[in-house]
């Protein structure tokens, strides 16, 4: 994980949400979220990247969700269930990551959708990187 492109997704959150979550509720989908977002990006840029959550089902959900490397992900497909990555999507990733971090460790807010992922991938849609 790269720490300063983590860092600053974070400010861009601070700045999306109007302030990150200054309780433990919304915490865990802030982190997420970001080190989402890194895997992304980095499953498009084809590099060598070490991912979030090591299991099968999660790359196969990368793969997917960014159409093999080719396009950033919609809402829509974050939410699609497919038998191929075990019927997970991104709030299932999310409360595994949770559960497996003793770190964050906390229950996931599941009214916080990702908007700052959304808007961030719609944004470099619209650059077209
Ligand atoms: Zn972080």
């Amino acid at each position: 994980m790269d720490a300063l492109a983590e860092e600053l997704f974070h400010a861009y959150q601070d700045f999306h949400y109007n302030g990150l979550p200054s309780s433990n509720n919304g915490r865990v989908n802030v982190e997420f979220e970001a080190k989402l977002y890194n895997d992304i990006e980095c499953f498009i840029r084809g590099g060598v990247c070490s991912y979030l959550i090591n299991t099968a089902a999660y790359y196969n959900w990368l793969e997917y969700i960014t159409n093999y490397g080719l396009s950033h992900p919609t809402w829509d497909n974050l939410l699609e269930k497919i038998n191929f990555w075990d019927n997970k999507n991104y709030w299932d990733f999310l409360q595994e990551f949770s559960e497996s971090n003793s770190g964050y460790n906390y229950l996931p807010n599941y009214d916080m959708e990702p908007k700052a992922i959304l808007n961030m991938l719609e944004k470099s849609k619209q650059i077209g990187c």
